[in-house]
């Protein structure tokens, strides 16, 4: 375990009671009354301890997984190329879960460290990446003459996808973080693989046959795709 580091600003003003709250970079804001004295601040910090503690763990948490999976964009999380807000709650129950609710992609765990909300939501984004993939290659795959011999979804930090000579296909698990119709696109240029193994004009026409609008998603790739990989 690191070192929690803690940054606390107090500013005092006119108001009646103490307000405490933990901005999104995980600096702890302390609003005082004028009257009160350094150490009563102090002493009503100390109180509320733990709670600023679990609240910087939850925005650290938060923090470090956006940039692991989004890059810069340290707001939102992205699903199926919807922005959802990424929510920590913290529960009594050893099982941990995931759901997405009303636009909210919440983690459930009485464990909010970051390499434990990092590795639920990788899971989830796997899962869900797993089915989109079968989807697609159930829609396109009684346009080719072979299968896929072995479908695996991993880690891939530079690539979408790849296909061996032995039909072996790759995809990265953090496909399902974008629109259904460019993963579409990113599965049948793997199929069309099966056909040409290379990026030659009969390859592209082979893709373009099937999808007439792939140029579409590729351009979408190249604009966007940065985004979606880890830095
Ligand atoms: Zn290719």
């Amino acid at each position: 375990m690191s070192e929690l580091k803690i940054d606390v600003r107090v500013t005092q003003s006119d108001r009646k009671s103490m307000k405490l709250s933990v901005s999104a970079d995980g600096t702890v804001l302390v609003e005082a009354p004028k009257a009160m004295s350094k150490k009563q601040i102090t002493a009503l910090i100390d109180q509320k301890k733990s709670w600023i503690i679990s609240k910087v763990k939850q925005r650290n948490a938060a923090g470090t997984l956006y940039n692991n999976l989004l890059g810069t964009d340290a707001e939102k999380i992205s699903y199926l190329g919807r922005e959802c807000v990424l929510k920590l709650e913290e529960t009594e129950a050893t099982k941990a879960w995931v759901k997405l609710k009303n636009g909210e992609l919440i983690v459930y765990s009485n464990d909010t460290s970051p390499e434990t909300v990092k590795s639920l939501v990788e899971k989830w984004f796997r899962e869900k990446t797993k089915a989109e993939v079968e989807f697609w290659i159930k829609c396109y795959q009684p346009q080719f003459d072979q299968v896929p011999n072995r479908i695996v979804i991993k880690e891939q930090k530079k690539r979408w996808g790849s296909c061996s000579n032995k039909n072996n296909l790759n995809f990265n698990w953090r496909l399902s973080m974008m629109p259904t119709w460019v993963i579409a696109y990113i599965v049948l240029h793997e199929l069309c693989h099966f056909e040409e193994l290379n990026h030659s004009s009969a390859f592209w026409e082979s893709v373009e046959k099937r999808m007439p609008e792939y140029e579409k998603a590729n351009q979408w790739l190249k604009d966007n795709g940065h985004r979606f990989l880890p830095e």
